[in-house]
């Protein structure tokens, strides 16, 4: 087998290189991700489980051409080949600065009064794309694998799909996805251009359920496209959005509690500090940490709990960043201040209550802080993950400390044993603080050790391994969706098989498949020629005809009803078998009808030639024949509002062909062609529709190996295969009379070329 190679995407390359006293100077960076990755990779090849001949790290190096160039072979790294993007300045800084971390950054974090929303930033963003395409179309061949990291990077997967249809792309967003009533601020043509980007990657990876939630129903709202157990098809190819939680080396830190430089430093401020309580919370300096929030709640707790002082101490580490952001540089002062002020009201000559340090930690001194304070507090307004608090878990082998955490962090998601706060709710967060400060040893163990159980089950190698393996699944998914036409070999097998079967059903969906769309659904009335195809197959003891439709009993009924075969009307509300009374399917209900009814009246009158068709259980707004633009602008209002209307109801609203139907939730043609299963033995199986009410029967027989699935129309769907029109069943159905006429000699099989 060959081996493929594996692209990481990101912002910037895990390497720094700069030139200090006119020498280069190269510094490896490791973030999270680059532990993540890293650590996935050398356990793979510590298995010999490798897939990848290369892995290459892709993004901007942060120095110029020449100084990279001047660098040369000192670049290389065990894990990665480094392939720099080099962006103009100008551009990088309204990329980077102007549009990632001053409109998405702020948007996606519940910030939007933060948001900056100017077009020239985002003509740069599309052109920092543009040029990070550049450097991967120069180096990616079949079969290769691309992994693009965060919001940087929304539109990549897109440009790249584009190019290389074929190309394994993987997509993972590092912060949160919001809710679809923050991401709709952003300009229409943005939120477009960022989620078809998105959509151009296979798999699609969140920190937590709710983000990949937002996401989904995003899509929903901005493109009217539904997921099917988080599976979007878009533009022919199936997407997955799915939920990946990153997380730390938690080896790393859990051993570290051992480590002579750590413990020497955690024994120096265990004696600084003496008998008094040591609270300590770490993170960059960004207004989405909550920082204002924790000293207000500090200051709070120690003016309500006055026993407090002098007994306590909190350390505070704010990590400086993006301190070119106007926003950022604010928060600083801020903080300063409301520090200063604190100390000089509070503060005596013996007892200081705060330190402040506004400066990089080292690893050690990180995880010495980590091990010899009594509470951690952690409270960030948003947080898409945070991983201080995971590292704070782990670094514990002492089962001792308290963690206390702000809900509004994905970690929280995984550590429910944290003492879970709101982060603006001063006062829980001082209560909270004083319960932490008095809990017992034995509730902190057996809390911590829960924590840590949580943080080691889904440590930071599970993460990427998981992101592949799925990956994999959903590649693999979108082989047996792909369109593959109804040829010759196919068809002549399909012929031999109905041939040899001794009991067969056949599935016909009606409008689209069994008779072409018409501009008003009564006058799709079933011609001679198809009367009698059906009938004659129907009078073959050994044929099991189906007709299952979105449509109303009584149509049905009285278009086939003479016929010796079984209808499901109403994609399975109600079903007759042939020469029976006709049966509801029970538990439906039909309360919500009349104000479903009164909401399409409304539309359908604003849409000149659109209609709503009403049925029993269930009811249609038809627009097949309105002008394209105004139809798709009032579908579009009509599926959002019929959305919120049902959200909390047992009802589903369904966007078909040229149709937006309302029904019950758990009646789909899938259900239907289950219960139809049930009722005897077949050893051949054709069923045919055209549209996506049918792809639930084509999944129900997916891995029924005698079922012939087939989709009317060029579209990728879930049935074996395609056939373009209705006149090519017909012409099917047609040759299968044929040989229940001359009783099934094999002679007889020919395939006629549609
Ligand atoms: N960290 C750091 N330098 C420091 C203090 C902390 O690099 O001086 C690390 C910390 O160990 C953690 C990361 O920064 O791995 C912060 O990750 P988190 O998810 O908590 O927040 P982010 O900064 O990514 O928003």
């Amino acid at each position: 087998m060959t081996k493929k190679r594996l692209f990481i995407v990101s912002n910037r390359l895990p390497v720094n290189v700069e030139v200090v006293n006119d020498k280069t100077e190269i510094h490896p960076s490791s973030g999270g991700l680059v532990s993540a990755i890293s650590s996935f990779l050398d356990d793979e090849k510590e298995k010999k489980l490798n897939k990848y001949s290369d892995t290459y790290w892709v993004g901007v190096p942060g120095c110029t051409a020449p100084v990279w160039s001047a660098a040369g072979q000192d670049l290389n790294d065990d894990n990665y080949k480094f392939l720099p993007v080099f962006i103009s300045k100008k551009v990088y800084d309204a990329y980077y600065n102007g549009l990632s971390n001053s409109m998405l950054w702020p948007l996606f974090h519940y910030f939007p009064s933060y948001a900056e929303f100017n077009s020239d930033a985002y003509t740069s963003y599309k052109k920092a794309n543009e040029e990070f395409l550049e450097v991967l179309l120069k180096h990616l061949g079949p079969g290769d694998v691309v992994w693009i990291h965060d919001y940087h990077l929304l539109p990549l997967a897109g440009m790249i799909r584009n190019e290389l249809p074929e190309i394994t792309i993987g997509f993972f967003l590092h912060i949160p996805f919001p809710s679809h009533e923050i991401f709709k601020i952003m300009p229409k043509e943005w939120q477009e251009h960022i989620l078809e980007g998105m959509l151009g990657a296979d798999l699609i990876g969140f920190h937590t359920i709710d983000y990949a939630a937002h996401f989904l129903k995003t899509v929903q709202m901005v493109f009217g496209l539904q997921n099917e157990k988080n599976i979007i098809e878009y533009k022919n190819r199936l997407v997955k959005a799915e939920v990946f939680p990153i997380s730390i080396d938690y080896d790393k830190f859990h051993d570290a509690w051992d480590d002579p430089a750590v413990r020497e430093k955690r024994h120096a401020l265990k004696k600084q500090f003496n008998e008094r309580k040591i609270i300590f919370s770490v993170d960059r300096l960004d207004y989405t940490k909550g920082v204002y929030n924790r000293l207000k709640a500090y200051e709070y707790f120690l003016s309500n709990y006055p026993e407090y002082h002098g007994k306590v101490v909190f350390i505070m580490n704010v990590v400086p960043s993006r301190d070119s952001i106007s926003k950022y540089a604010e928060r600083k002062k801020i903080i300063d201040e409301y520090v200063g002020n604190l100390l000089s009201t509070v503060g005596t000559v013996t007892w200081q209550p705060i330190i402040y340090q506004y400066a990089n930690l080292d690893f050690d001194e990180l995880v010495a802080m980590y091990t010899s304070c009594d509470l951690a507090l952690i409270t960030p307004i948003r947080d898409g993950m945070n991983l201080v608090a995971k590292e704070f878990v782990a670094s514990r082998r002492d089962e001792r400390g308290v963690l206390v955490l702000s809900e509004m962090a994905g970690a929280a998601r995984e550590l429910t044993y944290a003492l879970v706060i709101n982060p603006i709710d001063t006062e829980e967060i001082a209560l909270k603080i004083k319960e932490g400060l008095e809990m017992t040893g034995a509730e902190q163990a057996m809390r911590m050790k829960a924590m840590q159980k949580a943080v080691q089950r889904y440590s930071v190698n599970t993460w990427a391994a998981d992101f592949f393996k799925k990956l994999e699944g959903i590649r693999k998914k979108q082989k047996e969706f792909e369109v593959r036409f109804l040829d010759n070999d196919s068809r002549i097998e399909l012929l031999g098989s109905f041939n040899n079967a001794k009991s067969r059903l056949l599935l016909l969906d009606y409008d689209g498949t069994l008779k072409p769309f018409v501009s008003h659904p009564a006058l799709a009335k079933p011609d001679d020629n198809l009367l009698e195809i059906l009938r004659a197959l129907a009078e073959d003891k050994r044929n099991h005809i189906y007709i299952i439709s979105g449509r109303d009993s009584t149509t049905l009924g009285s278009w086939i009803g003479h016929l010796p075969i079984n209808i499901v009307a109403e994609h399975g509300a109600k079903f007759r078998d042939a020469g029976q009374d006709w049966q509801n399917e029970p538990s439906i209900n039909t309360e919500w009808l009349p104000v479903v009814e009164e909401i399409m009246m409304n539309h359908a009158r604003q849409c000149e030639r659109s209609f709503v068709e009403k049925k029993e259980f269930s009811i249609a707004w038809h627009y097949r024949n309105a002008e394209t633009a105004p139809g798709k602008l009032v579908a579009d209002e009509l599926y959002n509002e019929l959305q919120q209307y049902t959200s909390s109801l047992k009802i589903k609203v369904v966007k078909g062909n040229k149709i937006i139907e309302v029904r019950n939730k758990g009646i789909n043609k899938g259900v239907a062609v289950n219960r139809i299963l049930k009722t005897g033995k077949y050893d051949f199986t054709l069923a045919c529709g055209d549209d996506t009410t049918d792809e639930d029967m084509f999944r129900q027989l997916a891995d029924i190996k005698s079922a012939y699935t087939i989709k009317i129309g060029p579209e990728a769907s879930y049935a074996k295969y395609n056939l373009y029109t209705p006149q090519m069943v017909t012409s099917l159905l047609n040759t299968l009379k044929d040989i229940v006429e001359h009783s099934g000699k094999p002679a007889q099989l020919k395939a006629t070329g549609d």
